[in-house]
């Protein structure tokens, strides 16, 4: 066992018992963590005496929004324009030049950035790279000032490995699988029209699509024939010969998605054409959490249907694996909503309903562990995208205020020191 493993798992443990997420439990922590400063003050500056011999107001300090530099944006095939226009928006406002890698998969969205986008952009600062693995590769060994990915966990952890070697500060917007509790009480009919948009749009590659629904058995009975009929509502009888309903990317991923369908039994769907790269939107019942739809984001229009007895046992399973992309509830009951919000953890929340939340630019859209590092749209945008640099802008006179910080330390300048040194509750500046 590793050196530290029981310590980590009883810290682990005590975080998904939920103890630290009310707000008196917070507050009584920092009071205990300020009243340790105040009894130990004397201990403290002893103790820091004896190892480092260690002993402002009227300037001015801010937050400068600096621009970070060079940045790298990778972008993955499902939504070729949109993941490399959407954060580049972002790292122009905030004044950063910028190489752009489009995915190498939509070659035809790849050709038509590079060969006609930099005609509208200044060249001296934005470009377009066209790379498949082993050129961007090669393209990673370049230092960054910032990395901006988007694509899948295996390959986010490859080029968060690459900006390590230069220290460079990333974003990663990965996937995963998104849990989508189905509470017993909810409008049925609107659940499954709302799921099965989400599932089906783009023909399941999307990162926020509901992975898979966690419902009770009873539910399970009334939600098949209500996604029966959305699926037919949405894309008629022979969802094949529907405009509305998308292909596969590539041979290599209709294969893999494919291959998925084999996991319990299917009750809608599962029509497949390999020439068409088509598969029908799907839906799988009696799925076991060890079937191989149940070990890898589907991305595919497939959905598997795992049945629950409780919201607690929905919370457990969701707790016992990858923080998702984003979590989906279903219930009119407000309580169900905020206890799954609250004792569950994902980089996105939605209740009664799939994908909306990342069309509300006020919102900061990403992942949170497996799931990813950082975020965007809107506002957050920018900020991602700007290095926060702290400045402090100091009168070159008035010396005479600083005498009580340099040596030597007097005992009768103590209280002055100490008066300096005081974080006030609103106070911006201080001495050491
Ligand atoms: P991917 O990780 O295979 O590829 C993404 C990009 O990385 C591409 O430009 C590709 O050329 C490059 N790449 C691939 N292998 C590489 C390597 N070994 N070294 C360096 N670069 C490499 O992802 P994908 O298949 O294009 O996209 C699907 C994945 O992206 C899914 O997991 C999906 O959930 C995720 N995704 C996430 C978001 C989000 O916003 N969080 C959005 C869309 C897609």
């Amino acid at each position: 066992m590793s050196p530290h493993a029981e310590l980590v798992s009883r810290l682990r443990a005590a975080w998904l018992s939920g103890k630290t997420r009310p707000m008196e439990y917070r507050v009584a922590q920092l009071e205990a963590l300020g009243r340790f400063l105040d009894e130990k003050q004397q201990d403290i500056l002893e103790a820091t005496a004896a190892d480092m011999r260690k002993a402002t107001q009227l300037d001015s300090a801010f937050i400068r929004k600096d621009p970070y530099g060079v940045v790298l944006i990778i972008g993955p095939w499902n939504y070729p324009i949109n993941l490399l226009l959407v954060p580049l928006i972002g790292a122009i406002a905030a004044g950063n030049c910028v190489v752009m890698k489009p995915s190498e998969i939509t070659r035809n969205v790849e050709r038509l950035v590079a060969e006609t986008l930099p005609r509208y952009l200044d060249e001296d600062c934005f470009a377009v790279v066209t790379a498949g693995v082993e050129e961007t590769t090669r393209l990673l060994e370049n230092k960054f000032d910032y990395i901006f990915f988007t694509g899948s966990p295996s390959v986010g952890r490859i080029v968060m490995t690459a900006a390590a070697k230069h220290l460079t500060p990333v974003t990663l917007e990965l996937g995963g699988k998104n849990p989508c509790y189905v509470s017993d009480s909810c409008n049925v009919q609107n659940v499954a029209r709302r799921v099965a948009w989400g599932r089906f749009f783009n023909a399941g590659q999307t990162c926020v699509a509901p992975d898979y629904v966690l419902c009770s058995a009873e539910m399970q009975e009334k939600l098949l024939p209500a996604l029966r009929e959305a699926i037919t509502e949405f894309y008629g009888p022979n969802p094949r010969e529907s405009p509305d309903f998308g292909r596969i990317v590539g041979d290599r991923q209709f294969q893999r998605v494919q291959a998925l369908l084999h996991s319990g039994h299917t009750a809608i769907g599962g029509q497949t054409d390999a020439e068409e790269r088509y598969i029908a939107p799907t839906v799988l019942v009696e799925v076991q959490q060890n079937d191989p739809v149940m070990q890898e984001e589907i991305f595919g229009p497939i959905l598997p249907i795992l049945t629950v007895d409780s919201v607690d046992d929905a919370i457990a399973f969701i707790n016992a694996r990858e923080r998702p992309l984003v979590l989906y509830v279903f219930s009119s009951r407000k309580e169900v909503v905020n206890r799954v919000l609250e004792r569950t953890s994902s980089g996105g929340f939605c209740a009664n309903d799939t994908i909306m939340h990342m069309t509300i630019p006020s919102l900061p859209f990403g992942g949170i562990g497996q799931s990813g590092l950082g975020s965007y749209h809107g506002r957050s945008s920018f900020e991602t995208f700007s290095h926060q640099r702290s400045a402090l802008l100091r009168g070159a006179g008035r010396e005479t205020l600083n005498t009580p910080r340099y040596p030597p330390y007097a005992p009768h300048r103590l209280p002055l020191l100490r008066a300096a040194t005081e974080t006030k509750r609103r106070a911006t500046c201080l001495l050491l």
